[in-house]
């Protein structure tokens, strides 16, 4: 039976060096395409601030482009479709809550604008998928990504306030009462396609996501890994793996099992 597989890996900014995301997708790579959610313009960084905290630094955000060796590698990638590239906010700023998950604002229309329109033209690359910075995100937010025709990865337990299709969610709630599992496939709300993704962290139980990826290869479904390159060499609570020999486990499982490799651009349709 066909199935799906996908990796997401989130916060790829101007403050990124190459050889972090080679020395976990190296390997990866050559196998399955990496979908690089991108910060377009990262807000200043206080010197050793570690990457997924929350920012303190005010702007004006540093364009991907000052990290010269970074764009190429990306290119380098992207011709040989290795990687994908996908919009995760704009600056990845935290004004008290994360930039996208704010329930009212006029500006996030117009950085879904800038931010895609920067990315598709520094790269040459089209961005069909908007992955919400820690992975949150309002009403307004939602509704500028949508707005624009983006696709949308969350993560399981985001919870969206939308105008859904009360078919899909019926038959998501039923999917996962019965099989314990996300339904296979991608959902398909009124505006826009929603990708649910798995994640792997420090905080993830290798044993539920290797049962989850069987079970989505039984059904001839889709299991999109999401995690962070500058995690890799951590390790799971709950197991003496790092995230890096998690991701490398659940790879090769993927492989053995069958599964077709995609990025999620190919996953999306383009509907702008
Ligand atoms: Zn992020």
């Amino acid at each position: 039976m066909t199935w799906t597989f996908a990796i997401r890996d989130d916060d790829t900014s101007f403050y990124t060096r190459p050889e972090e995301l080679e020395h976990l997708y190296a390997r990866v790579m050559e196998l399955c395409p990496v979908s690089l959610a991108v910060v377009p313009f990262h807000l200043p960084r206080k010197p050793g601030y570690p990457y997924g905290a929350e920012q303190v630094a005010s702007g004006p955000g540093i364009p991907l482009e000052k990290n010269a060796e970074l764009v190429a590698w990306l290119k380098l990638h992207l011709t040989t479709k290795k990687v994908a590239i996908m919009l995760h906010g704009y600056d990845h700023g935290y004004p008290g809550i994360p930039e996208f998950a704010v329930e009212e604002s006029r500006e996030l229309q117009e950085k879904v604008d800038r931010g895609r329109a920067y990315l598709e033209s520094l790269l040459a690359t089209e961005v069909r998928v908007f992955v919400p910075p820690h992975n949150r995100l309002g009403q307004a937010g939602l509704e500028a990504v949508v707005s624009r025709r983006l696709n949308i990865c969350p993560v399981q337990s985001m919870r969206l306030k939308r105008q859904r299709r009360w078919y899909n969610f019926l038959r998501q709630r039923y999917f996962i009462m019965r099989h314990q599992v996300l339904p296979p496939g991608l959902m398909f709300f009124r505006s826009h396609w929603e990708i649910p993704a798995y994640s792997l962290t420090p905080m993830s139980n290798l044993h539920f996501l290797r049962r989850a990826l069987q079970q989505q290869a039984a059904l001839g479904g889709l299991f999109v890994l999401a995690t962070h390159f500058w995690e890799a060499q951590a390790r799971l609570v709950t197991g003496g793996e790092t995230v890096k020999e998690a991701l490398y486990r659940l790879v090769d499982e993927a492989q053995k099992l069958g599964g077709q490799f995609v990025s999620l651009n190919d996953l999306c349709p383009c509907i702008s």
